[in-house]
């Protein structure tokens, strides 16, 4: 059996139309599927319309969150409820085309894990999303000890066992495409060119974005947190080079009184540093401390 994995906020005008053309791409194939939708609190008509499309399609199953908790808590939720021997997580937004799951169903029978869709035409996202994008990919594949294939996003297959290694991480901070990429196995890829969404507008503003990529690389490195020891090193010993060169001229020319626009420059640019160092400090305190209280990742208000 296949479970299609759709976390949805605030998608009513999409879910219709998703499931009727997910079931035609479904029935192509000779195997059993459920569709899992998890309402992350949506609070437009989402959850109704899902009821009702339940009544003819008796393979959805929904979960229905407390309110908001997002798409990597949605995503958890929805990789530990599913209950297909392959997991395949997709927007309902079309833009993760529902006929490209045949294509990775394929792979799948061919004996790979995890099926990954790589995104080769971003031209549905605006110029500075895709410079921002390459950017995350870029910093945290060098600072990351596992690498995140780039523009691959949660659309992919995995199969029962990697969903079942996944499901067992216990961190509550979860950047899935992090931990879908550390479970390791063999991949296979298949390209796509990424299209516009149907209906509504995206869920991630420039902000979330930004958090989400903060979240990754703070989960996946712990370079940000040692890179300032080596800054250090190198601030003290340029600062002892100018203090021998300044000592030096002080013998030499004698007392040289001016001085104040090298001395603010010096302070000020130190007190930047330090305060980049202590913000990445908090960074990941904050996290353990978000870590140490264990709540749960998301509360499920009702099954359906
Ligand atoms: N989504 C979610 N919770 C959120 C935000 C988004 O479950 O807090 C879902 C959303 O309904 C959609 C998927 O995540 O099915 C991808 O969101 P979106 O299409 O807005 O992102 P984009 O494609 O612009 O990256
Ligand atoms: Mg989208």
């Amino acid at each position: 059996m296949i479970s299609i994995v759709c976390p949805v906020y605030n998608e009513q005008q999409s879910v219709g139309l998703f499931i009727k053309k997910m079931k035609e791409v479904m029935q192509c194939k000779n195997v059993g599927f459920e569709f899992l939708f998890i309402d992350d609190g949506s609070d437009d008509e989402t959850l109704r319309t899902l009821r009702e499309e339940k009544r003819n399609t008796p393979q959805i199953r929904i979960i229905s969150f407390s309110r908001n908790f997002g798409k990597e808590a949605a995503l958890t939720a929805g990789l530990k409820y599913a209950k297909g021997d392959a997991v395949i997580p997709i927007d309902v937004d079309m833009q993760d085309p529902p006929e490209l799951v045949l294509k990775l169903l394929d792979e799948w029978q061919k004996g790979y894990q995890i099926v990954l869709a790589k995104r080769v035409d971003r031209n549905s996202d605006s110029y500075l999303k895709r410079l921002t994008a390459k950017g995350f990919y870029y910093f945290h594949n060098k600072m990351a000890d596992h690498k995140i294939p780039e523009n691959v996003g949660d659309f992919r297959l995995m199969g029962r066992v990697v969903v079942d290694h996944i499901n067992e991480l216990p961190e509550t901070q979860r950047f899935m495409k992090g931990l879908f990429s550390w479970v390791g196995f063999k991949s296979s890829t298949i390209n796509y060119a990424r299209p516009c969404r149907e209906n509504g507008e995206s869920k991630f503003t420039f902000w979330k974005l930004w958090n989400l990529a903060i979240e990754g690389i703070t989960s996946f490195s712990t370079i940000p947190l040692k890179i300032w020891t080596y800054i250090g090193v190198i601030v003290a010993l340029l600062s002892f080079c100018y203090g021998v060169f300044i000592i030096a001229l002080a013998l030499l020319s004698g007392i040289d009184v001016p001085g104040y626009s090298s001395l603010i420059v010096i302070i000020l640019f130190l007190g930047g540093i330090q305060l980049i160092g202590i913000g990445i400090l908090g960074e990941y305190i904050g996290r353990i401390y978000m870590e140490a209280k264990q709540r749960p990742l998301y509360i499920i208000e009702k099954e359906y």
